[in-house]
């Protein structure tokens, strides 16, 4: 919760009290039915903040394919917006009106297994491009054709 005002939410599935928990070190409200948690906006880049930091892994779009959803928003009951987490086959619900985040139980998991992926992925295409990089530099170094012609008309070495 980003404010302190006592509030009784319902879980958009079974109508069940929800009761604040802390979740990877982030506040939420978890219903103890079906262990679903209601994120609030904004909390949801703070879960994948518990990943990483890296700018480029956190970068790029979030909701893909957005389609209606079953749920209601626990704070104002509007028809909430289903969507693939990351083009993933992770279906989270977030409310229009930028309320928040409904994560069913181990979705939560799979939002910080995916940002780990995505860091792995950004590793590696860094660690491409540097050995591209360095690939290119030792091929032009003397051994590129130019720097053969150049030798030819200069006699330099
Ligand atoms: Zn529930
Ligand atoms: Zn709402």
């Amino acid at each position: 919760m980003v404010n302190n005002e006592a509030r009784t939410l319902r879980c958009p599935r079974d109508g069940g009290q929800l009761h604040t928990e802390k979740h990877d070190a982030i506040e939420v409200d978890a219903c103890p039915t079906c262990r679903g948690a209601w994120y609030d906006f904004g909390e949801l880049s703070q879960l994948e903040a518990t990943v990483t930091h890296d700018e480029a892994s956190l970068a790029g779009m979030l909701e893909y394919s957005k389609r209606d959803s079953e749920l209601k928003c626990p704070m104002c009951a509007k028809t909430m917006v289903a969507f693939d987490y990351r083009a993933h086959a992770v279906e989270l619900d977030a409310c229009p009106d930028e309320h928040g985040f409904w994560l069913d139980a181990g979705e939560s998991e799979r939002v910080r297994q995916i940002m780990q992926e995505r860091v792995g992925d950004m590793r590696r295409s860094a660690e491409a491009q540097a050995r591209w990089d360095r690939d290119r530099e030792s091929g032009f170094k003397g051994g590129g054709i130019i720097d053969r012609i150049r030798e030819l008309f200069t006699g330099r070495r």
